[in-house]
């Protein structure tokens, strides 16, 4: 097809990506797992580019979980993957607030679930919500007034299986009242495989709702967007020219890979299929596409 400039992982191409390539960047859903369950061949390819000293790291959008919290992920699914190369939105957030230097005696609303707490937390920040306002039911009341915290100087909308009408005047009160008080988004996903055989809501819906209310847009700070990014460059102090982005979906993985100038490899085993890849309203083509994982035997990586 000549529309289509993506070209199949054949056995050549895999051997020119491999000699390329110093620092593999993994994406998690769709690429290492399907909710909960291992996709097959991901072991071995991760010991493989492991034992050739390929540096990696794995970027989640889903903020759920903190660094320490996928960790036991990896853990419980086989695979040891230490905290450090993990990069998850959550964690991605409380970057930001520190790489603006947001100040410590500012809190910080966490419009999301427990892991964006806990990264908030270890950064050194106050925060506020998360799940335990899941709990929290609103009284509609003449003559009573909703209070916040004045002092929230930063809103974080993440997914939130326990959204409701309380978070969301919470959220809402804090960015349209309090003064300069940030709006930041972990992610824009509309849906995520919450489990394997699914797809549920993602925290593209929660950011929409808190957008609907404040008329604010938010700063997002998982892929697409680069932000995640300059730490892996720092990390790996390698051109990015030699960095590969390998993941499931074009318009966050791909786009994130490519906007850093990264070589990217898209894998069939998530959200996108070869039609839409093919399809010419697409317009973001990876450098590189393959069925299931660069698996070891078929594309003569070992
Ligand atoms: N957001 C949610 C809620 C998810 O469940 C998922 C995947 O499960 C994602 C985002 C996307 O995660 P990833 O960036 O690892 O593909
Ligand atoms: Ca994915």
């Amino acid at each position: 097809d000549e529309t289509m400039k993506a070209k199949f992982l054949s056995h050549g191409h895999a051997k020119e990506l491999f000699d390329s390539i110093e620092a593999f960047i993994f994406d998690c859903d769709g690429v290492i797992w399907k909710g909960d369950t291992l996709i097959d061949g991901v072991s071995q390819t991760l010991e493989m580019l492991r034992s050739k000293g390929k540096k990696l790291a794995f970027v989640t959008n889903n903020s759920t979980k903190s660094r320490r919290q996928y960790a036991k992920k990896f853990h419980s699914l086989g695979i040891s993957v230490p905290e450090d190369e993990i990069f998850c939105s959550s964690f991605a957030a409380s970057m930001y607030l520190k790489s603006i230097n947001f100040p410590q005696d500012k809190k910080v609303y966490a419009f999301g679930e427990e892991g964006m707490l806990e990264e908030l937390e270890l950064a050194g920040y106050t925060g506020l919500g998360g799940p335990e306002d899941g709990k929290k039911v609103v009284e509609l009341k003449a003559n009573s007034l909703f209070e916040h915290d004045k002092s929230v100087g930063a809103v974080v909308v993440g997914l939130d299986q326990y959204i409701n009408y309380y978070k969301l005047q919470y959220a809402t009160l804090c960015i349209r009242e309090n003064p300069g008080c940030l709006f930041i988004a972990t992610n824009r996903d509309a849906v995520g495989n919450m489990t394997d055989l699914q797809e549920w809501p993602g925290a593209g819906c929660m950011v929409a709702a808190v957008c609907g209310s404040t008329e604010k847009e938010p700063i997002v700070v998982g892929k697409p967007s680069t932000f995640m990014m300059e730490f892996l460059l720092k990390k790996f102090n390698v051109t990015s020219s030699r960095m590969c982005m390998v993941g499931d979906r074009l318009d966050t993985d791909i786009l994130f890979g490519q906007s850093a100038g990264c070589k990217t490899l898209l894998v069939l085993s998530g959200v996108t299929t070869q039609s839409i890849l093919q399809d010419p309203s697409n317009e973001i083509q990876p450098d590189y596409y393959t069925e299931i994982q660069i698996q070891a035997e078929k594309t003569g990586f070992k």
